[in-house]
Order: structure tokens, then sequence, then C-alpha cells
């Protein structure tokens, strides 16, 4: 009798247990792929560290599918067909980035942990850089005034605490506070 209960709970239980898996896994390392329509939240994603795949305008629907299964992103989206053809989607209504970004940080929990770790142009993550390396890659006047570089070792963009990043930094903190 045992035998047969176990037989027929035992699928079930393991069945959730790997869904419970992924879904841990998946909140604990949260991956985007967010559709040409909403670039300004890919910035912001990438601004709060959060890898985040842009898929550009030439990206067809398909292609957009493809990318959130196989990497296993959460597709984030303004068409709501193609919301509807994926289950890991979020379909967002409302054209404004602060109100983008506070329902994903609140459906997803995220947190501001990592925020400007990775490069805003192509997702790579930031590599912290000796202030010598970078003499020709930053203006004079910056490179007189900061100590501390970061670089993206995909585009070679040079990153400092200028008044540029210490106003992503304030809409994060209000978006933050606000949340
Ligand atoms: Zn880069």
């Amino acid at each position: 009798m045992v035998c047969r209960i176990y037989k027929m709970v035992y699928p079930l239980y393991t069945f959730h247990m790997h869904k419970f898996i992924s879904v841990v896994l998946q909140l604990l390392n949260v991956k985007f792929i967010v559709d040409s329509m909403l670039g300004n939240l890919a910035k912001y994603l990438r601004f709060m560290g959060y890898d985040t795949y842009y898929a550009k305008n030439d990206m067809n629907d398909n292609e957009i599918l493809k990318i959130c299964k196989s990497e296993n992103r959460i597709l984030i989206t303004r068409d709501y067909e193609l919301s509807k053809r994926c289950n890991n989607s979020v379909y967002l209504e409302k054209h404004e980035l602060d109100y983008q970004l506070k329902y994903i940080i609140k459906k997803f929990n995220l947190n501001f942990e990592k925020v400007l770790t990775r490069c805003s142009l192509c997702n790579e993550e930031l590599i912290k850089i000796e202030k010598e390396k970078i003499r020709d890659l930053v203006p004079e006047n910056v490179y007189n005034i900061f100590n501390e570089f970061y670089i993206c070792p995909k585009c070679n963009r040079v990153y400092w605490m200028g008044s540029h990043t210490k106003n992503i930094l304030l809409r994060l903190e209000e978006i933050k506070n606000d949340n």
C-alpha cells in the first residue's frame, strides 16, 4: 500500500521539486531579454547590474523567443501577442520608465547590490582598472579629478563617478525609496 502511494506521489514530488529548483535558480540569477521598445528599461536594468539582452529592431519574434528559452531569460515586452507566446514573460502596459522599473523591481524582488557593475551599452561586466592605463581614454580634466575607473572589456568604454553617473544613482535611489 505504502509502496503504491509512494509510486503515485513521487513523480509529482520530483516534478514540483524540479520546477521549484528552477524558479529559485532563476530568482538567484535572474536574467532578462527586453524588446526593442524598451531601450531605456534595458539600460537601467544594466545600470542595476542585471544581465539584460536588448533585442534590437531587426530581431524577429521567433529569434527573441529562441534566446529567451535557450538562455533562460525572462522576456519583458510591450507586445501583448509576443508575451502570450512565452511562459516566462512580463507584459508592460505603460510607457513610463519609472513605472516599468518599479514594476520589474517589485515583481522579481531585484536588489541594488550590483549597481554600476555592468556596461550599459553592451551588457558586459565592468572591470576595475588602474588609473595609469586609461590616461588616453578619458578627457584630461576627468583624469585629473577622479581616481577610480572601470572599463568594459568588450567596448572599452571607461566609467567613473562623474555627474552623469551620479544622476543615474540619484534616479535609482529615488526609485528604490519609492518602491
Ligand atoms: Zn561595453
